[in-house]
């Protein structure tokens, strides 16, 4: 089988940052994956997100995004990476990083500052309600809204591939 775009991202050399992971052209639409990147991978000082955490974030991130008065209607997707380091957002349109931003923003803020019940946590809604730490999704939510605020070339650019050593 044939390697898949992502896999071939150096995650060794990869900061905290917001990424165009992949642009698709479904029918006459452009479909953009944004690779929302809260965590540098293998960083010993802030190590992955809870399941709690990363939870807590995906309950509250899909209902900001999906009442954002500017961005509801484009918004395809949300969801949290296996590896626990981000979440990958997919909006309609051929949108670049500088245009999502301020709505990653908002997203980010509104997850830090939250108080009160977490919507879907219940039974009946959610397939594991338990399973969600409020603090920690705070907290995870306002180390990365920090990152993206005064965001660096390096936390919006993918690291360039290294030039393969030629023998
Ligand atoms: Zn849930």
């Amino acid at each position: 089988m044939e390697k898949i775009d992502s896999f071939k991202i150096d995650h060794l050399r990869l900061k905290q940052g917001l990424y165009i992971s992949r642009i698709d052209k479904v029918g006459y639409e452009y479909l953009t994956t944004f690779d929302i990147r809260m965590k540098k991978p293998y960083d010993v000082d802030d190590s992955v997100m809870t399941t709690g955490s990363i939870h807590a974030i995906e309950h509250l991130g899909s209902m900001f995004l999906r009442n954002d008065e500017l961005w509801k209607n484009k918004i395809i997707y949300f969801g949290p990476m296996g590896c626990r380091t981000g979440f990958y957002l997919i909006v309609e349109g051929n949108v670049d990083t500088e245009t999502i931003l301020p709505l990653i923003e908002r997203t980010f803020d509104y997850i830090a500052e939250y108080e009160g019940e977490i919507p879907g946590c219940s039974p009946k809604e959610c397939g594991n309600y338990i399973d969600m730490d409020l603090n920690e999704a705070k907290r995870d939510a306002a180390i990365y809204y920090n990152v993206i605020i005064d965001g660096k070339k390096y936390n919006f650019n993918y690291p360039k591939p290294k030039e393969s050593k030629k023998n």
